[in-house]
């Protein structure tokens, strides 16, 4: 999978898919990641890539023109499967939409600043908004990382062990179980025997007992999803 970036602020996006899983599945050319600094398409020798906004008021507005270039720019080199704007009044993020944009190609994604972007992008350029949560963040960019994270960690080969993404939270609507690791005794506070029998089928067992009941506790909704 490639993900392209749109960004006013590259930096902001380095880190995080510079260490841990996100960096594996670079350095195994399962998801390939490219940051595009929305300035190389500016308007003008000053960087400009943002203006006031009509009608008056506070805070700047992303220009049409250097983001229209850019979406072109790289649209030329490649079909995109979606060209995502991550916006809080987009759609709500959630895992079974990571896992339907897991299995895409090729994703571009823009990342707002200031007051957002000029609302005729967003109807002639993006084919999906995408919210990580009802509150409103400075810019786009951690966003990006969210959800390039969610996915990149669903692309097969990239956890180690190929299942394991499938026994997280919201797999199945259901809240992953407790776990433990050693010492089995922690100042008196005894890890559940059945998880040191060693007995497969009934840790199992356990363990979907566990996450039922952690799921009815706290995220009783999603049992009726
Ligand atoms: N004025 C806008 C918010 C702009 S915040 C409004 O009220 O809706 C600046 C940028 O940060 C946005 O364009 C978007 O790209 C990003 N952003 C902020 N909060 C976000 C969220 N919850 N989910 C996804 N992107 C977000």
């Amino acid at each position: 999978m490639r993900i392209d970036i749109i960004s006013v602020l590259p930096e902001l996006l380095e880190s995080p898919f510079s260490h841990s899983i996100l960096k594996r599945a670079k350095e195994k050319k399962l998801l390939e990641i490219f940051i595009h600094p929305l300035r190389k398409w500016a308007v003008n020798e000053y960087g400009q890539v943002d203006d006031y906004q009509y009608g008056g008021g506070a805070g700047m507005v992303m220009m049409c023109e250097p983001l229209a270039n850019a979406i072109e720019f790289l649209k030329k080199e490649r079909q995109y499967d979606e060209v995502i704007f991550m916006s809080p009044d987009g759609e709500l993020l959630n895992q079974s939409m990571a896992n339907t944009l897991s299995l895409k190609n090729n994703l571009m994604i823009i990342s707002g600043h200031y007051k957002g972007i000029d609302e005729r992008i967003r109807e002639h350029f993006i084919t999906r908004e995408i919210s990580i949560g009802d509150y409103v963040l400075s810019g786009g960019e951690l966003p990006a990382a969210v959800l390039s994270d969610a996915i990149g960690r669903l692309l097969p080969g990239v956890l180690n062990d190929e299942t394991s993404a499938l026994f997280d939270s919201f797999q199945d609507n259901l809240l992953a179980p407790p776990v433990y690791t050693r010492p089995a005794d922690f100042l008196g506070w005894k890890v559940p025997e059945i998880l040191l029998s060693g007995d497969p089928a009934k840790i199992s067992e356990w363990r979907q007992e566990a996450a039922l009941k952690k799921t009815a506790e706290k995220r009783p909704g999603l049992l009726n999803d």
